[in-house]
């Protein structure tokens, strides 16, 4: 099975896409991530999936990568009398701590870390933004507010505070929970959700270690704003477009993408858009023209994936999506302004070895129009400063880790291989070439251009590069 794309496709699993006859589909038309959606679904849900796609990955000998995306806190109102009240622009609305139900000129908002951080002059989002509050006066446990923008409100409905930053950390006592049944199940990256600060990926850490990747959700604006120091901590971001273009103006969302891909791609961290790519596909067989336009302006930019959350989840279409994002990625990777954008690669690193090398690695390959670039690694960091060249040639990554050849599923022409350690360098070019061919990347006569970190085992230290030609 060799897969010449070259933007990988995330594909959220839910209600639609349980059984395993629709995840094998989903599989065979070119999914390469798979999302649990702990916001949804119970445990046991999402643990049956997971089974199911260990089993696709033994049957068909490839890795697939699962990322289990944590629900983080949701900040909800209370209740209403009559189950909803109607707010009106211009008069007043209080929100307090006292949990009867609320009406048109009051509510229950059952967080006190809120009061705690609002000032005169906060902005207060309602129900995605639909409706909107400005705060005058607050204490420790109320807020009197003027409605701004009205409209009917009904119980528990969601609340965003884009514009402080809130003393809560982005586990709550349910991610917890769901992210050590993950973690024991053998998920390969974590989505955090709610990051506020860098500190929030440390705490993650702390308890994730290394047993998954972490992935950032940039959804809030105070994130965007740590953005390079968030970047740094973490191993990939997700730019979670729904709740970033309800905290903030929609207009500024487009921006903010090419801000945090470019981010990413400099650092050669995985980078994925998500939310609403081909949302029209949740109830008709084929998308918006402005939905494909989406999906190709992403792939243009050199994203690492693209991602499908209820398209795939809850739609009546999910592979159909599926096969719709693929379309696109194969259209625009053949075309000749991707061709030509792509490779504006990133300045090495100073006194990098690695850098060194990768940045070789794209003059070498493109003298010698080699058929692939063979990285061999144990972390995955070969790899990614690869990938990071965006040089044409897809890339094979031998790893003796399957975590590390589930978590490479996620990156950018990264095709992935579990291979059996090697032990000299002779062994590995032996390897390379047998697997080039095997997986249908190179035939009798190609080159290949293999790079590797000697010795083996230890990550970061990338510094070799060698040309093989098939034999034949
Ligand atoms: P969510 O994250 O769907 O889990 O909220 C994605 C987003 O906010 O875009
Ligand atoms: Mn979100």
């Amino acid at each position: 099975m060799h897969n010449s794309r070259l933007a990988k496709i995330v594909a959220t699993l839910g209600p639609a896409t349980s059984d395993e006859a629709t995840i094998r589909a989903l599989f065979e038309l070119g999914v390469n991530v798979f999302r649990l959606n702990f916001s949804h679904g119970t445990q046991a849900d999402h643990a049956r999936r997971l089974l199911i796609l260990r089993n696709l990955e033994k049957e068909y000998a490839r890795p697939i990568g699962v990322l289990l995306d944590l629900q983080g806190p949701k900040l909800r109102l209370g209740t209403f009398q009559d189950g909803k009240a109607t707010l009106v622009s211009g008069q007043t609305f209080r929100l307090d701590m006292c949990s009867e139900p609320g009406h048109a000129q009051r509510a229950y908002l059952p967080h006190p870390e809120i009061f705690a951080a609002l000032q005169p002059g906060s902005e207060l989002l309602l129900d995605d933004g639909r409706l909107r509050l400005r705060v005058d006066r607050c204490g420790s446990d109320f807020a009197e507010t003027t409605v701004m923008v009205g409209g009917q409100i009904s119980d528990r409905k969601g609340l965003n505070v884009p514009s402080v930053i809130l003393p809560i950390s982005p586990l709550t006592p349910k991610d917890r929970e769901d992210l050590e049944f993950g973690l024991a199940l053998g998920v390969d990256w974590v989505a955090l959700s709610f990051v506020q600060r860098p500190q929030d990926i440390e705490e993650a850490r702390a308890i994730i270690g290394s047993r998954a990747w972490i992935m950032a959700k940039l959804e809030k604006p105070s994130a965007v704003e740590h953005l390079e120091a968030i970047v740094d901590l973490c191993d990939g971001i997700m730019v979670a477009r729904g709740d970033l273009g309800v905290e903030l103006p929609p207009e500024q969302v487009p921006e903010l993408q090419r801000l945090i891909v470019r981010a990413c791609r400099k650092a050669g961290k995985p980078v994925v858009v998500a939310t609403q790519m081909l949302e029209s596909m949740v109830n008709a067989p084929v998308p918006t023209r402005a939905e494909v336009s989406d999906v190709a302006t992403a792939v243009y930019d050199g994203v690492d994936a693209v991602m499908l959350s209820a398209e795939s989840a809850s739609g009546k279409y999910p592979l159909e999506s599926v096969e719709m994002m693929r379309r696109i990625i194969s259209r625009v990777e053949g075309s000749s302004p991707y061709r030509d954008g792509i490779g504006q690669g990133h300045a090495p690193t100073p006194g990098a070895t690695s850098d060194a090398i990768c940045a070789s690695l794209r003059q070498v390959a493109s003298t010698l129009s080699s058929a692939v670039t063979v990285t061999y690694t144990s972390s995955g960091f070969t790899s990614l400063r690869a990938a990071r060249e965006r040089s044409q040639s897809p890339i094979l990554c031998l790893t003796p880790s399957v975590e590390t050849a589930r978590r490479m599923s996620m990156v950018w022409g990264v095709h992935p291989v579990q291979v059996e350690d090697v032990h000299d360098v002779g062994e590995m070019i032996e390897r390379a070439t047998h697997t080039a061919v095997q997986q249908g990347f190179a035939q009798a006569g190609s080159n290949i251009v293999v790079i590797a970190g000697i010795p083996f085992g230890r990550s970061g230290t990338t510094n070799l590069l060698h040309v093989a030609r098939i034999p034949g």
